[in-house]
């Protein structure tokens, strides 16, 4: 049922049976892009009102309710945009948002008020260029990191494009991308795009998407091993979300299910304070005794670090949960059960 349109619409969704009706959906709608890509929609189990799939990608009316601390730019993109496309927020990487579309709108993203058809849209080729020649002109730039939107939409040839420019600028050494193509599009990933991904001289990295251990599909499973195979080192990023993985059981095997996938688990994130996502917000201090308890229960090769974009643009900050106080050289080191040791050495 509903497995091999790309549903766009609230109509859509009723017709893939995700939706009972559409009611009250249509003035989501209008605030906020739809998107579930074919793959995504046969992972949904229609029969579960808490499917966790579902419950990232299908809107409901709970989006239309804004917290007096949600704001439009959550983690400050604007504050630090030098040109149009660029984020430069710390001095040795920037952001470049080429495209403001993706494949698949997630219901909790960070960028929901850019992103989408009525988004900030894909960057003009002098935009792009005025980018290019900003990252030329900043020799401390030695990261470059393609997000948006979701930069795997762009096409193998749009892609090798950016790519062939960067590999021109000799201070630039790494080129991350964030996507969840992998996962929610996984036949997208063929030869022709990774060929496209990878430059001359530079390291290319990708960062996949992924919250919930059934995303990894086997077709999803194919393409992250295409991608390995083809040379590209993948790392994961995660949101924490209540209602899809705020459980020790689901985040310790989707932390595995990475590792096994040869994905290095990199960030979970505290989800951003974006417009309609409170149903989505645990408490630090809830994420905190998850992350803790994760210590205990699996290898350190799959932990994640658990970051909070400080709202305002000012950057990540690393919360896990404080293991260490004292000083003077005695300290108190708490373990994975939350039992406190002293650490005093000569
Ligand atoms: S793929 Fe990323 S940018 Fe696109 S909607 Fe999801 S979280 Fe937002």
């Amino acid at each position: 049922m509903g497995g091999i349109v790309h549903i766009k619409t609230t109509k859509a969704l009723v017709a893939a049976g995700l939706v009972a009706d559409a009611a009250g959906l249509d003035a989501v709608a209008a605030k906020y892009a739809i998107g579930i890509t074919p793959a995504i929609s046969a992972l949904i189990d229609r029969d579960d009102p808490t499917d966790p799939i579902a419950r990232q990608f299908v809107p409901t009316t709970a989006e239309l309710k804004t917290t007096a601390d949600e704001r439009v730019d959550p983690i400050g993109d604007l504050a630090h945009s030098p040109v149009e496309g660029i984020v430069h927020r710390y001095p040795d990487r920037v952001l470049l948002k080429a495209v403001h579309v993706c494949p698949v709108y997630c219901r909790f993203c960070f960028r929901r008020e850019m992103v989408g058809p009525q988004g900030l849209g894909t960057l003009t080729p002098s935009e792009l260029d005025a980018a290019i020649a900003y990252i030329a002109a900043h020799s401390e730039i030695w990261e470059v990191i393609l997000t948006g939107g979701d930069p795997l939409v762009l096409s193998p040839r749009r892609l090798r494009e950016i790519m062939v420019r960067l590999a021109d600028i000799a201070h630039v050494m790494i080129v991350r991308f964030h996507t969840r193509v992998p996962v929610v599009e996984p036949d997208r990933v063929d030869a022709a795009m990774i060929e496209a991904l990878k430059a001359s001289g530079k390291t290319t990295y990708l960062a996949v998407h992924a919250n919930h251990p059934r995303e990894f599909s086997d077709s999803a499973r194919a393409a992250v091993a295409r991608l390995v195979d083809g040379g590209v080192v993948l790392v994961s990023q995660s949101v924490l979300l209540k209602g899809v993985n705020d459980d020790v059981e689901t985040l310790a095997s989707l932390m595995k299910t990475f590792v096994e996938n040869r994905i290095k688990p990199y960030y979970l994130h505290h989800p951003d304070l974006a417009p309609g996502t409170s149903h989505f917000r645990m408490s630090i201090a809830e994420g905190q005794a998850l992350v803790r308890a994760l210590r205990g229960r699996i290898s350190g090769l799959a932990q994640p670090t658990y970051i909070l974009d400080i709202p305002g643009g000012h950057g990540k900050a690393d919360i896990g949960a404080s293991t260490i106080t004292g000083g003077d050289g005695c300290f108190t080191v708490r373990d994975w059960q939350g039992i406190e040791h002293s650490y005093a050495p000569d």
